[in-house]
């Protein structure tokens, strides 16, 4: 038998890290005007989920990667595999600012192309990756200690994945993002004490009837200068600050308050809230659950809280008993984002988990790629299997949805139904929703007769 072949890793241009490193050294040392940039690029390999396929073709992967990597490089330019997952590229002699985040983006959207091996003719694995790419820059001039650079890509990197924005190159001398990330920590932190930001709320649907039978809870907030910010950013930098405690309350107590009214008016939907990590350590959490249902007299079945595949093996240990106390409030629990993370899933059989949220960015071409189809596919057994149901995120088109139907789906999510609105417009879309439902239905049943 013959070992795996290792060839992903012989190339002109690819270094080990140590000359890698060096080479950066060398280069700001004698690049003048011109600029050096690190690019720090995570892989983020879904092809654990291929295992369903039973098929592992992660050397294979592994060489299509350096081979697309090599495309968008210059001749002096150089890469290496740090590990499998995390590649860095030097950009040498770099003749504008804006040329380091563009390589960056390009690089993102080739290696989002599905990766295909074939394997002995017989068995086609696919490996999706969700690239993230963080990036440094030194302007000519700078002679920055080159580890310097590598912790600013690092943690360009955390930031690019954390505020959703996947590419991310910031320069080494500028210390405005951090300015930047400073206000707006303040701003965030005064608006969340004086209640001014808002929840909003987007339908699912269930795909067995095509009733709305809940809302998932959004955060929305503009700063005083009128710009919306990322919801994504909002919550991380409640995370790294300490204010996640007080946001997930707010948004808590808001959304059941909402709930409540809806429940006045006849309209019955579960709603759903977004837990970060750092709640799932949060050992008062569970009760101030129990509280607020209570104030709100809101069943507990009627609140679904979702975890992320991450947080959950951040915490790994203590997830279930935190699990458990939620269960015991009646609540309902999820796994968002299922399919992004790094884990096995084998681990899911132990948490007592009601749904499963394919990832919006299976579902997004679900129509057209049949890498995601498959993967889709997949998920949604593997729900099934483990007696959760599965809610595919991101439908944004009827081939969407006809696709997630055909694969046994059981609710959707996405702009194909409503975007996320404020709550004074829910209950408005859900008499008109109800209204052409009942109209197809009569059409549908006067056609039949
Ligand atoms: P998520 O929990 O996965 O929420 C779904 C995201 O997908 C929302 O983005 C929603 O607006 C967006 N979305 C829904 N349907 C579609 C579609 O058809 N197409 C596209 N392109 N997008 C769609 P949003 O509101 O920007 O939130 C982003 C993330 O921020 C959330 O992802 C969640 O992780 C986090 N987040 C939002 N609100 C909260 C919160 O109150 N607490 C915490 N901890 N995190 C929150
Ligand atoms: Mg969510
Ligand atoms: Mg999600």
């Amino acid at each position: 038998m013959t070992a795996p072949t290792r060839e992903y890793q012989r190339s002109p241009n690819r270094l080990t890290p140590g000359e890698l490193v060096n080479e950066l050294r060398l280069r700001h040392q004698s690049s003048g005007e011109r600029r050096t940039a690190l690019l720090m690029l995570q892989l983020n390999r879904s092809d654990r989920l291929q295992a369903l396929a039973r098929s592992d073709g992660a050397n294979d992967a592994l060489r299509e990667v350096a081979k697309r990597v090599r495309a968008i490089l210059r001749k002096d330019d150089r890469f290496c595999f740090v590990t499998p997952d995390e590649v860095w590229l030097l950009l040498c002699e770099l003749p504008s600012e804006s040329l380091a985040e563009l390589a960056g983006r390009t690089l993102r959207e080739s290696l989002m192309r599905p990766i295909n091996i074939d394997r002995d003719g017989e068995n086609t694995t696919i490996v999706q990756l969700r690239p993230v790419v963080g990036g440094c820059w030194a302007p000519g001039g700078l002679i920055p200690d080159p580890m310097t650079v590598v912790s600013a890509a690092a943690a360009a990197a955390v930031r690019a994945r954390n505020a959703d924005e996947h590419v991310l190159v910031t320069k080494l001398d500028s210390d405005m993002a951090i300015v930047h990330r400073a206000s707006l920590e303040r701003e965030l932190r005064a608006a969340l004490y004086s209640n001014e930001l808002d929840v909003h709320f987007q339908p699912q649907i269930d795909l067995s009837d095509g009733s709305c039978v809940a809302v998932e809870a959004l955060i929305r907030w503009q700063r005083p200068d009128g710009k919306a910010v990322n919801p994504s950013l909002i919550a991380s930098v409640c995370e790294e600050r300490g204010m996640m405690a007080q946001l997930t309350q707010y948004v808590l107590n808001t959304a059941l308050r909402h709930q409540m009214f809806w429940r006045t008016q006849g309209i019955d939907v579960s709603v759903g809230i977004n837990l970060s990590a750092v709640t799932l350590s949060d050992s008062a959490f569970p009760a101030l659950v129990g509280q607020a249902l209570s104030t709100w007299n809101i069943p507990g079945d009627k609140l679904l809280l979702e975890l992320t595949e991450s947080s959950i093996v951040q915490h790994e240990h203590s997830a279930i008993e935190f699990m458990r106390r939620l269960k015991e409030h009646g609540c309902k629990l999820a796994i968002d984002d299922f399919g992004t993370g790094y884990s096995s899933f084998s681990y899911l059989r132990q948490f007592p988990l009601d749904e499963l949220k394919v990832d919006q960015s299976f579902v997004r071409n679900i129509a057209t790629d049949k890498g995601d189809r498959q993967i889709v596919a997949a998920l949604i057994d593997l729900a099934h299997t483990f007696e959760m149901h599965a809610l595919a995120e991101g439908v944004e088109s009827a081939d969407a949805l006809e696709a997630l139907a055909e694969l046994g789906c059981d609710r959707a999510q996405g702009y194909h139904y409503a975007r996320p609105m404020p709550p004074t417009e829910f209950a408005g879309w859900y008499a008109q929703y109800n209204d052409s439902r009942s109209t197809q239905n009569q059409h549908a049943s006067s056609r039949a007769d």
